[in-house]
């Protein structure tokens, strides 16, 4: 039987920080993720912002997760090389009913210890965003609020962690826990049964289910939609800065924000649903978004989305960020409403459980060799000429551009086929590489990549899957 030290379950953004976290301690630190790759659920359908916790409910799990993290992106983006940008936000009050709401919120965030938030006059705010609501009466300005690549922070931890010695078994669903006196003493999975010694449930959406192998569902899950439309990057109507409608008690509400490729992100809708498989889009969804975010930026110019997405919150009712242990199952650490500012509280939490384990009996001693620092694939796009020459003479297949809207590399795909946790699926390509997110979102190059996915893996077309098992690219031949 396979065994382990600490088994994480799920490979979101959660699970992979804290993996990377464990490594740092002599440890085995295996990761079960039922996908086929990397990048969890939730973690890579977002906004992609990495907040201040201005707006959190302050005195919460949550708002101290949140604002512990903000700072960290710093270092840990440049440790990880994942692409990060600190734009900041702006919440403009456009009549009078947001206006008396500022105040509030800048107490709010005052007790969340987040003290740069600046109260800023309407004049000020058009001139740093020409493109806001001209009937802006004034608003709050919050300069850390970052945007950041969400599937590289997932795939730099999950990269990372491995370099530094955990394990991830993917394309493998957790189905049941064993106990004994009052201990888990292994997992079943659908590849066989692996005993363990401590067990954390970083399962998102699904963490309710996992609770409920172990008797510990005191609560359900959810899921509440958000859906998005992307921006083409010659849009007419951009903003600089993460432009932030005022939130209610339900939503962060519907944002305009650039993406840190540069695209418009508009959106995303708040809509609790029952089926945590519905991850569609819809007419009278987008309708929504759009109104409301006219509201904001009156010009945004919807003709020029190049795709939509829907993103699932693992809403927990009750609410409420939790972290649990138990004193009648003393090796099992459970997570649930990591909703919607878990991208952001990764950082923190990784740390927070790695020191809920260690309370838990988890050795303590530090792991020596542990190496923080994971190379990404290099971006030609962003290269000099001549950085890009040099490229090209020590490896030709950077000289063949193969997205063209991206300007992608067949270089940089074939090194994510064989990066430390392989790309084995379109999808899997475009998140590490953004071959296939530009313009025409893989009309072009997706054939190109389908190929070269096939070559380098020694299979036929016709077993390359977009994304998980089963989803083939290709059906058979017409003629
Ligand atoms: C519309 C939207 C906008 C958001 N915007 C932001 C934002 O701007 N900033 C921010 O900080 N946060 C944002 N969030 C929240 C953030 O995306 C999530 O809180 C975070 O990604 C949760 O990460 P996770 O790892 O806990 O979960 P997930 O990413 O959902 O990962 C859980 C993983 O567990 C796996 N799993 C489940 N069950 C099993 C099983 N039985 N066996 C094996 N594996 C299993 C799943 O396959 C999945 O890969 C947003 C969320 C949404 C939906």
């Amino acid at each position: 039987m396979r065994n382990t030290d600490v088994l994480i379950i799920g490979a979101g953004a959660v699970g992979c920080s804290i993996a990377r976290e464990l490594t740092k301690y002599q440890v085995r630190v295996l990761v079960v993720e039922k996908k086929e790759d990397v990048g969890g659920d939730a973690s890579k359908a977002n906004s992609a912002i990495i907040h201040t916790g201005y707006d959190a409910s302050p005195d919460t799990l949550e708002s101290q997760l949140v604002v512990a993290a903000n700072p960290m992106y710093d270092k840990l983006t440049k440790d990880l090389d994942v692409p990060f940008s600190r734009i900041g936000g702006i919440l403009p009050a456009i009549n009078q009913e947001q206006y008396e709401k500022l105040p509030a919120l800048k107490e709010k965030a005052f007790k969340n210890r987040v003290y740069d938030v600046e109260y800023l006059s309407g004049k000020e705010l058009l001139k740093m965003e020409p493109n806001l609501n001209p009937e802006t009466k004034a608003g709050l300005y919050i300069p850390r609020e970052s945007i950041i690549d969400p599937f590289l922070l997932v795939v730099g931890y999950a990269e990372n962690a491995q370099q530094n010695g955990a394990d991830f078994l993917l394309g493998t669903e957790v189905t049941g826990i064993h106990k004994e006196q009052g201990k888990i003493t292994a997992v079943e999975t659908t590849a066989g049964e692996i005993s363990c010694k401590w067990v954390v449930n970083a399962a998102g959406l699904h963490c309710d289910e996992i609770a409920a192998m172990v008797g510990k569902n005191d609560y359900t899950v959810n899921p509440r939609k958000g859906q998005f439309y992307v921006l083409d990057k010659n849009t007419s109507c951009k903003v600089e800065h993460i432009i932030l409608p005022i939130p209610t008690k339900v939503t962060k509400g519907k944002l305009m924000c650039p993406t840190i490729h540069g695209n418009m992100l508009v959106g995303p809708t708040a809509e609790d649903l029952s089926d945590k498989e519905d991850r569609s889009t819809d007419a009278a969804g987008l309708k929504s978004v759009a109104e409301d975010v006219r509201h904001l930026i009156p010009n945004v110019n919807l003709r020029d989305t190049i795709t939509q997405y829907s993103g699932l919150r693992p809403n927990r009712n009750p609410e409420g960020l939790h972290v649990d242990t138990y004193d009648d199952l003393k090796n099992y650490v459970n997570l649930s409403g990591v909703r919607s500012t878990g991208l952001t509280a990764s950082a923190s939490l990784g740390k927070y459980v790695a020191q809920t384990l260690l309370k838990l009996g988890m050795p303590a001693e530090m792991n020596p060799d542990f190496n923080p620092v994971r190379k990404g694939i290099v971006r030609f796009r962003e290269l000099t000429r001549e950085q890009q020459d040099q490229m090209i003479q020590k490896n030709p297949l950077y000289g063949r551009v193969i997205c063209r809207c991206e300007t992608i590399t067949e270089g940089e795909i074939v090194a994510a086929i064989h990066s430390p946790i392989p790309a084995r699926s379109m999808d899997a390509v475009k998140r590490r590489v953004r071959a296939g997110l530009g313009r025409c979102q893989g009309g072009f190059c997706g054939p190109r990549v389908l190929e070269i996915l096939a070559r380098e893996m020694g299979v036929s077309a016709e077993e390359i899957n977009k994304n998980d098992k089963g989803s083939y690219m290709i059906a058979g031949k017409v003629r």
